[in-house]
């Protein structure tokens, strides 16, 4: 077991800071455990540090901590090894959401620690299907499953807040259930090697880089007939 630092973090208005208090929270912490021996397993290498997790109270403490207006939806990010989670008691009067079950609370902290992994290996949160597909796969977040695959190559440099989440999981699932973990690996080691800036020439090179490890091109009609065969 190691020790997993849970901290409450509050923006106080009156004092303009925040206050930021150690708790202890057995059930995260265990949690965090397993999903650490998980995660060190499937990406292949340890955390150079044990990731921390942060309970933020309000709205206010969110985009205070982010420097942002943030949409009502936002209840989990990260910030280098810190995972941040909206507390489970706020869901209904500070997020869009219904409060989540604790299952799903649970699924959401894994998710965010699965953005931990990938930012370590890759130093960018891109191709963005390929970061929220990973972190919904990895978590079992699971959403309906769609009939085919489609709008989740749009979510490359940025969020479009819907196909990335909703059905790039599916293809990243696929991927991983067909052609094996260490294809997968393989895909995110090339890619940590690579330039992903926003330009479209960086996008050709990661297009490029998929098809060499997959011996297929990157497209709905390929990522549908893999998705729909037996
Ligand atoms: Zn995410």
């Amino acid at each position: 077991m190691v020790k997993i630092y849970i901290r409450t973090q509050r923006y106080d208005e009156k004092e303009g800071k925040l206050i930021i208090e150690n708790i202890e929270n057995k059930e995260i912490e265990d949690k965090m455990n397993e999903y650490i021996i998980e995660l060190d397993e499937f990406f292949g290498f340890k955390l150079k540090e044990t990731p921390t997790v942060n309970i933020v109270p309000d709205r206010k403490t969110i985009n205070y901590i982010r420097k942002a207006e943030t949409r009502s939806h936002t209840i989990g990010w990260i910030s280098g090894y810190n995972v941040f989670m909206l507390d489970l008691d706020k869901f209904d009067t500070e997020s869009a959401h219904k409060r989540y079950s604790l299952k799903e609370y649970f699924a959401t902290i894994k998710h965010e620690l699965v953005h931990v992994y990938f930012y370590q290996l890759i130093k960018n949160p891109y191709p963005t299907w390929l970061w929220e597909g990973t972190s919904v796969a990895l978590s079992g977040q699971y959403k309906p499953k769609p009939e085919k695959l489609s709008g989740f190559l749009e979510s490359h440099f940025g969020h479009n807040y819907g196909p990335e989440y909703m059905i790039a999981p599916f293809f990243v699932k696929v991927l991983i259930n067909k052609y094996g973990r260490d294809k997968f690996i393989l895909l995110l080691n090339e890619l940590s090697k690579i330039k992903q800036d926003k330009t479209e020439e960086s996008k050709k090179v990661f297009y490029d880089l998929f098809q060499r490890v997959y011996e297929f091109e990157l497209n709905y009609e390929n990522a549908n007939k893999l998705f729909l065969e037996k």
